[in-house]
């Protein structure tokens, strides 16, 4: 990874963990004081729209074209262009509420290993296990 590498020059070298995209987030918003605007209200507002962004780049193409949008450099450049943005506002907004993300994914995980055991699910899109 670029952790072990030589020292970048400022704002070359991306955050490695999610911690430190969170770091880097909160000093981009405090630079520019924009801390009064990161309400949690409008991180999520922000977050949606940027998901709408996303979905906007998938929303026509066949579940196959889908599958394969990264091959095509422009598309792929905007889909993860867009799945920037997504990651910016969530990691922003988890920083603002003090949620680990990483943990409440983790635990949501737990659950869903809980409520979907493989021994009755696998293979099937079938949901809502009474548990
Ligand atoms: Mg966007």
């Amino acid at each position: 990874m670029h952790r072990d590498g030589p020292p970048h020059p400022a704002g070359t070298h991306g955050p490695a963990t999610i911690a430190e995209l969170a770091d880097r987030l909160r000093l981009f918003a405090e630079e520019r004081d924009w801390q009064q605007f990161h309400t949690p209200k409008n991180l999520a507002m922000a977050l949606s729209g940027e998901v709408g962004e996303l979905l906007a780049e998938l929303q026509w193409l066949t579940p196959q074209e889908s599958a394969r949008v990264m091959v095509d450099p422009v598309a792929g450049g905007r889909v993860r262009a867009e799945m920037g943005d997504v990651m910016i506002y969530l990691v922003r907004l988890a920083d603002v509420l003090g949620i680990d993300l990483v943990q409440a994914a983790t635990d949501k995980l737990t659950d869903a290993a809980r409520r979907y055991p493989v021994e009755r699910v696998r293979g099937s899109a079938a949901k809502a296990l009474d548990t």
